[in-house]
Protein backbone atom coordinates (compact mmCIF):
# COMPACT_ATOMS: atom_id res chain seq x y z
CA UNK A 1 0.00 0.00 0.00
CA UNK A 2 1.17 3.17 -1.05
CA UNK A 3 2.22 6.21 2.16
CA UNK A 4 -0.91 8.45 0.27
CA UNK A 5 -3.47 5.57 1.28
CA UNK A 6 -5.51 6.93 3.68
CA UNK A 7 -3.96 10.46 4.17
CA UNK A 8 -6.93 13.18 4.44
CA UNK A 9 -6.60 14.75 1.25
CA UNK A 10 -7.55 15.28 -2.11
CA UNK A 11 -5.13 13.78 -4.39
CA UNK A 12 -4.07 13.68 -8.08
CA UNK A 13 -1.48 11.72 -9.99
CA UNK A 14 0.70 13.34 -12.85
CA UNK A 15 -1.32 16.64 -12.41
CA UNK A 16 -0.42 19.23 -15.57
CA UNK A 17 1.46 22.42 -13.70
CA UNK A 18 -0.05 24.64 -16.25
CA UNK A 19 -3.06 24.28 -14.99
CA UNK A 20 -2.08 25.79 -11.58
CA UNK A 21 0.58 28.74 -12.73
CA UNK A 22 -1.22 31.79 -13.94
CA UNK A 23 1.56 31.49 -17.14
CA UNK A 24 0.50 28.30 -17.88
CA UNK A 25 3.79 26.65 -17.94
CA UNK A 26 5.24 23.88 -16.05
CA UNK A 27 5.60 19.99 -15.85
CA UNK A 28 3.05 17.58 -14.50
CA UNK A 29 3.54 16.67 -10.64
CA UNK A 30 3.41 13.41 -9.73
CA UNK A 31 1.63 13.71 -6.64
CA UNK A 32 -0.73 16.95 -6.54
CA UNK A 33 -1.98 17.06 -2.86
CA UNK A 34 -4.22 19.63 -0.93
CA UNK A 35 -4.36 18.29 2.72
CA UNK A 36 -7.76 18.37 4.44
CA UNK A 37 -5.90 19.57 7.83
CA UNK A 38 -2.69 20.36 9.34
CA UNK A 39 -2.07 16.56 10.21
CA UNK A 40 -2.78 15.31 6.54
CA UNK A 41 -0.13 18.23 5.59
CA UNK A 42 2.59 16.42 7.97
CA UNK A 43 1.81 13.36 7.15
CA UNK A 44 2.92 14.48 3.79
CA UNK A 45 5.84 16.56 4.72
CA UNK A 46 7.22 13.49 6.92
CA UNK A 47 6.59 11.23 4.07
CA UNK A 48 8.80 13.78 1.68
CA UNK A 49 11.19 13.76 3.97
CA UNK A 50 11.81 10.25 4.69
CA UNK A 51 11.46 9.64 1.19
CA UNK A 52 13.97 12.61 0.47
CA UNK A 53 11.52 14.32 -2.22
CA UNK A 54 11.45 17.73 -2.68
CA UNK A 55 8.42 19.37 -2.50
CA UNK A 56 6.33 22.18 -3.70
CA UNK A 57 4.11 24.38 -2.42
CA UNK A 58 1.52 26.34 -4.96
CA UNK A 59 -0.89 28.79 -3.66
CA UNK A 60 -2.60 30.66 -6.78
CA UNK A 61 0.69 30.11 -9.15
CA UNK A 62 0.82 33.39 -10.47
CA UNK A 63 4.82 34.00 -9.79
CA UNK A 64 6.00 31.03 -10.86
CA UNK A 65 7.76 29.72 -13.38
CA UNK A 66 8.92 25.91 -13.21
CA UNK A 67 11.74 25.03 -15.35
CA UNK A 68 11.87 21.30 -13.42
CA UNK A 69 11.31 18.71 -15.71
CA UNK A 70 9.65 17.13 -12.66
CA UNK A 71 8.20 17.57 -9.62
CA UNK A 72 7.62 14.85 -7.24
CA UNK A 73 5.21 16.06 -5.03
CA UNK A 74 2.94 19.69 -5.08
CA UNK A 75 1.28 20.61 -1.80
CA UNK A 76 -1.70 23.23 -2.59
CA UNK A 77 -3.70 24.93 0.71
CA UNK A 78 -7.21 24.78 -1.19
CA UNK A 79 -9.51 22.85 1.08
CA UNK A 80 -11.47 24.53 3.63
CA UNK A 81 -9.68 24.12 6.51
CA UNK A 82 -6.96 26.57 5.07
CA UNK A 83 -9.62 28.83 3.11
CA UNK A 84 -11.27 30.37 6.69
CA UNK A 85 -11.16 33.93 6.67
CA UNK A 86 -12.84 35.91 9.40
CA UNK A 87 -12.83 39.39 11.55
CA UNK A 88 -12.33 40.02 14.97
CA UNK A 89 -12.01 43.55 16.00
CA UNK A 90 -9.40 45.14 13.46
CA UNK A 91 -8.11 42.17 12.77
CA UNK A 92 -8.54 39.51 9.91
CA UNK A 93 -7.25 36.07 10.39
CA UNK A 94 -6.96 33.95 7.31
CA UNK A 95 -5.71 31.03 5.95
CA UNK A 96 -3.15 30.17 3.78
CA UNK A 97 -5.60 29.42 0.82
CA UNK A 98 -7.54 32.10 1.23
CA UNK A 99 -8.16 34.02 -2.50
CA UNK A 100 -7.13 37.78 -2.08
CA UNK A 101 -10.64 38.63 -3.25
CA UNK A 102 -12.08 37.22 -0.74
CA UNK A 103 -9.67 38.71 2.09
CA UNK A 104 -10.36 42.19 0.70
CA UNK A 105 -14.22 41.69 0.35
CA UNK A 106 -14.41 40.25 4.31
CA UNK A 107 -12.01 43.54 5.41
CA UNK A 108 -14.81 45.80 3.14
CA UNK A 109 -17.60 43.69 5.07
CA UNK A 110 -16.30 44.97 8.02
CA UNK A 111 -15.23 48.65 7.30
CA UNK A 112 -11.64 47.52 7.70
CA UNK A 113 -9.16 49.52 5.60
CA UNK A 114 -5.63 49.07 4.10
CA UNK A 115 -5.43 46.24 2.13
CA UNK A 116 -7.24 47.62 -0.76
CA UNK A 117 -4.24 47.99 -3.30
CA UNK A 118 -4.52 44.22 -3.28
CA UNK A 119 -7.44 43.79 -5.93
CA UNK A 120 -6.89 42.65 -8.85
CA UNK A 121 -3.70 40.79 -7.46
CA UNK A 122 -4.45 37.01 -8.71
CA UNK A 123 -3.07 35.14 -5.57
CA UNK A 124 -3.56 33.56 -2.37
CA UNK A 125 -2.88 34.74 1.01
CA UNK A 126 0.10 32.12 1.39
CA UNK A 127 1.97 33.16 -1.46
CA UNK A 128 0.91 37.02 -1.29
CA UNK A 129 2.64 37.11 2.61
CA UNK A 130 5.70 34.71 1.01
CA UNK A 131 6.28 37.32 -1.36
CA UNK A 132 5.45 40.31 0.30
CA UNK A 133 3.17 41.47 -2.70
CA UNK A 134 3.00 44.98 -2.96
CA UNK A 135 2.05 48.15 -5.27
CA UNK A 136 4.88 50.93 -5.92
CA UNK A 137 1.73 53.14 -6.97
CA UNK A 138 1.04 55.77 -5.84
CA UNK A 139 3.31 54.72 -3.20
CA UNK A 140 5.05 51.55 -1.93
CA UNK A 141 2.85 49.85 -0.33
CA UNK A 142 2.76 45.97 1.32
CA UNK A 143 1.47 43.75 2.64
CA UNK A 144 4.21 42.90 4.98
CA UNK A 145 3.20 45.63 7.01
CA UNK A 146 -0.22 44.64 7.75
CA UNK A 147 0.88 40.85 9.25
CA UNK A 148 0.90 40.60 13.41
CA UNK A 149 0.99 37.37 13.64
CA UNK A 150 1.32 34.08 11.27
CA UNK A 151 1.12 30.12 11.74
CA UNK A 152 3.57 28.34 10.02
CA UNK A 153 4.68 24.82 9.67
CA UNK A 154 8.48 24.13 9.83
CA UNK A 155 10.06 21.09 7.24
CA UNK A 156 9.56 18.80 10.23
CA UNK A 157 5.58 19.24 10.53
CA UNK A 158 6.02 21.36 13.85
CA UNK A 159 3.36 24.02 14.08
CA UNK A 160 4.74 27.36 15.26
CA UNK A 161 3.39 30.56 15.62
CA UNK A 162 5.36 33.74 14.57
CA UNK A 163 4.67 37.54 16.03
CA UNK A 164 5.72 40.16 14.43
CA UNK A 165 8.84 40.49 16.16
CA UNK A 166 10.08 37.31 14.54
CA UNK A 167 9.36 38.65 10.77
CA UNK A 168 11.24 40.36 8.51
CA UNK A 169 9.94 41.53 5.37
CA UNK A 170 11.93 43.21 2.00
CA UNK A 171 11.08 43.86 -1.59
CA UNK A 172 8.78 41.13 -2.56
CA UNK A 173 10.63 38.79 -0.34
CA UNK A 174 10.03 37.17 3.13
CA UNK A 175 12.13 35.60 5.93
CA UNK A 176 9.25 32.90 5.80
CA UNK A 177 11.09 30.50 3.38
CA UNK A 178 11.63 27.71 5.78
CA UNK A 179 8.31 27.23 6.06
CA UNK A 180 4.86 26.08 4.75
CA UNK A 181 2.15 29.36 6.39
CA UNK A 182 -0.80 27.92 7.38
CA UNK A 183 -2.58 31.06 8.87
CA UNK A 184 -2.22 34.82 8.84
CA UNK A 185 -3.29 37.71 10.98
CA UNK A 186 -3.41 40.87 9.73
CA UNK A 187 -4.07 44.08 11.75
CA UNK A 188 -6.18 46.92 9.89
CA UNK A 189 -8.23 50.14 10.62
CA UNK A 190 -11.45 51.34 10.36
CA UNK A 191 -12.25 52.97 7.33
CA UNK A 192 -15.69 54.00 5.58
CA UNK A 193 -17.19 51.85 3.58
CA UNK A 194 -17.80 54.10 0.38
CA UNK A 195 -13.75 54.96 0.89
CA UNK A 196 -12.68 51.73 0.78
CA UNK A 197 -14.58 51.04 -2.58
CA UNK A 198 -13.48 53.46 -4.21
CA UNK A 199 -9.77 53.21 -3.04
CA UNK A 200 -10.02 49.30 -4.66
CA UNK A 201 -11.53 50.82 -7.90
CA UNK A 202 -8.84 52.66 -8.04
CA UNK A 203 -6.31 49.94 -7.99
CA UNK A 204 -8.22 48.10 -10.69
CA UNK A 205 -8.35 51.40 -13.15
CA UNK A 206 -4.84 51.99 -13.01
CA UNK A 207 -4.32 48.14 -13.25
CA UNK A 208 -6.17 47.65 -16.50
CA UNK A 209 -4.67 50.75 -17.78
CA UNK A 210 -1.38 50.09 -17.36
CA UNK A 211 -1.31 45.98 -17.55
CA UNK A 212 -4.47 45.66 -20.13
CA UNK A 213 -4.98 42.08 -20.39
CA UNK A 214 -3.60 40.53 -17.49
CA UNK A 215 -4.35 36.53 -18.59
CA UNK A 216 -1.49 33.83 -18.69
CA UNK A 217 1.30 35.96 -17.30
CA UNK A 218 3.01 36.17 -14.06
CA UNK A 219 3.28 39.85 -12.84
CA UNK A 220 6.45 41.95 -13.14
CA UNK A 221 8.81 39.90 -14.52
CA UNK A 222 11.87 42.06 -13.38
CA UNK A 223 12.51 43.81 -9.80
CA UNK A 224 12.80 47.36 -10.01
CA UNK A 225 16.22 48.54 -9.67
CA UNK A 226 15.98 51.14 -7.14
CA UNK A 227 14.05 54.03 -7.46
CA UNK A 228 13.78 53.36 -11.56
CA UNK A 229 11.11 51.27 -13.01
CA UNK A 230 12.48 47.92 -15.15
CA UNK A 231 9.18 48.39 -17.15
CA UNK A 232 10.44 51.96 -18.56
CA UNK A 233 13.89 50.53 -19.08
CA UNK A 234 12.59 47.49 -21.20
CA UNK A 235 10.75 49.70 -22.97
CA UNK A 236 13.44 52.45 -23.96
CA UNK A 237 15.00 49.27 -25.45
CA UNK A 238 12.16 49.03 -27.94
CA UNK A 239 11.47 45.04 -26.63
CA UNK A 240 7.61 45.83 -26.56
CA UNK A 241 6.12 43.15 -28.37
CA UNK A 242 9.54 41.18 -28.92
CA UNK A 243 9.14 37.63 -28.90
CA UNK A 244 10.46 34.08 -28.82
CA UNK A 245 8.03 30.80 -29.51
CA UNK A 246 5.06 31.98 -27.94
CA UNK A 247 6.10 34.13 -24.77
CA UNK A 248 6.10 37.72 -25.50
CA UNK A 249 6.46 40.66 -23.82
CA UNK A 250 3.38 42.80 -23.08
CA UNK A 251 3.25 46.06 -25.54
CA UNK A 252 1.10 47.24 -22.51
CA UNK A 253 3.61 46.89 -19.66
CA UNK A 254 6.97 46.23 -21.00
CA UNK A 255 7.96 44.52 -17.51
CA UNK A 256 5.19 41.48 -18.48
CA UNK A 257 5.46 38.76 -20.20
CA UNK A 258 2.29 36.78 -21.84
CA UNK A 259 2.35 33.46 -22.79
CA UNK A 260 0.21 33.93 -25.85
CA UNK A 261 -0.36 30.28 -26.22
CA UNK A 262 2.12 27.22 -26.00
CA UNK A 263 5.11 28.98 -24.70
CA UNK A 264 7.56 26.69 -23.02
CA UNK A 265 9.69 27.85 -19.60
CA UNK A 266 12.96 27.66 -22.25
CA UNK A 267 11.21 30.40 -24.38
CA UNK A 268 10.02 32.40 -20.97
CA UNK A 269 13.89 32.10 -19.38
CA UNK A 270 15.16 32.89 -23.67
CA UNK A 271 13.17 36.17 -23.74
CA UNK A 272 13.89 37.01 -19.98
CA UNK A 273 18.15 36.89 -20.63
CA UNK A 274 17.90 38.46 -24.17
CA UNK A 275 15.70 41.49 -21.57
CA UNK A 276 18.50 41.67 -19.22
CA UNK A 277 21.42 41.94 -22.40
CA UNK A 278 19.48 44.43 -24.18
CA UNK A 279 18.92 46.60 -20.99
CA UNK A 280 22.32 45.95 -19.70
CA UNK A 281 24.23 46.87 -22.78
CA UNK A 282 22.01 50.32 -22.98
CA UNK A 283 21.77 51.31 -19.22
CA UNK A 284 24.38 48.95 -17.51
CA UNK A 285 21.76 48.28 -14.94
CA UNK A 286 21.58 44.54 -14.34
CA UNK A 287 17.46 43.68 -13.97
CA UNK A 288 16.90 40.90 -11.49
CA UNK A 289 13.76 38.47 -11.45
CA UNK A 290 11.07 39.10 -9.44
CA UNK A 291 9.34 35.83 -10.79
CA UNK A 292 10.71 32.72 -8.76
CA UNK A 293 12.39 30.35 -11.09
CA UNK A 294 12.14 26.94 -10.16
C1 LIG B 1 -1.81 39.92 -13.63
C2 LIG B 1 -0.92 39.86 -12.43
C3 LIG B 1 -0.73 40.99 -11.66
C4 LIG B 1 0.11 40.96 -10.55
N1 LIG B 1 0.28 42.09 -9.82
C5 LIG B 1 1.08 42.06 -8.73
C6 LIG B 1 1.28 43.24 -7.94
O1 LIG B 1 0.74 44.30 -8.21
N2 LIG B 1 2.09 43.15 -6.87
C7 LIG B 1 2.72 41.98 -6.52
O2 LIG B 1 3.43 41.96 -5.51
N3 LIG B 1 2.55 40.86 -7.25
C8 LIG B 1 1.76 40.87 -8.34
N4 LIG B 1 1.59 39.74 -9.09
C9 LIG B 1 2.35 38.53 -8.75
C10 LIG B 1 1.68 37.55 -7.77
O3 LIG B 1 0.28 37.65 -7.81
C11 LIG B 1 2.18 37.75 -6.35
O4 LIG B 1 3.58 37.66 -6.28
C12 LIG B 1 1.57 36.79 -5.34
O5 LIG B 1 2.09 37.13 -4.09
C13 LIG B 1 1.84 35.32 -5.59
O6 LIG B 1 0.91 34.57 -4.81
P1 LIG B 1 0.50 33.09 -5.18
O7 LIG B 1 -0.50 32.62 -4.20
O8 LIG B 1 0.14 32.99 -6.60
O9 LIG B 1 1.88 32.36 -4.93
P2 LIG B 1 2.60 31.28 -5.87
O10 LIG B 1 2.98 31.92 -7.14
O11 LIG B 1 1.79 30.05 -5.92
O12 LIG B 1 3.90 31.00 -5.00
C14 LIG B 1 4.88 31.99 -4.84
C15 LIG B 1 5.88 31.51 -3.79
O13 LIG B 1 5.23 31.41 -2.54
C16 LIG B 1 5.32 30.06 -2.04
N5 LIG B 1 4.07 29.78 -1.34
C17 LIG B 1 2.80 29.90 -1.80
N6 LIG B 1 1.93 29.59 -0.81
C18 LIG B 1 2.67 29.26 0.27
C19 LIG B 1 2.37 28.84 1.60
N7 LIG B 1 1.12 28.67 2.05
N8 LIG B 1 3.40 28.59 2.45
C20 LIG B 1 4.68 28.72 2.03
N9 LIG B 1 5.03 29.10 0.80
C21 LIG B 1 4.03 29.38 -0.07
C22 LIG B 1 5.56 29.19 -3.26
O14 LIG B 1 6.20 27.98 -2.92
C23 LIG B 1 6.44 30.11 -4.09
O15 LIG B 1 7.75 30.06 -3.59
C24 LIG B 1 0.75 39.75 -10.20
C25 LIG B 1 0.54 38.60 -10.97
C26 LIG B 1 -0.29 38.65 -12.08
C27 LIG B 1 -0.50 37.41 -12.89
Amino acid sequence: MSWHSGLRAKILFDEPLSKHTTLRVGPKARLWIEPYDVKALRSALRQAQTNKKGYLVIGFGSKLLIKKKKIPLAIHLGSANFKRCVARGTDIIAGAGVALPKLISTAYEHNLGGLEFLAGIPATVGGAVMLNAGVSWPKRIELGSFVSGLEVMDRNGKVISLGRQDLAFGYRSSNLKDYIILGVKFSLGKRKKRVIKSRMQRFRDYRLKTQGSRLHSAGCIFKNPGAESSGRLIDLCGLKGRRIGDALISDKHANFIVNQGKASAADILALMRLTQEEVKKRFKVNLEPEIEVI
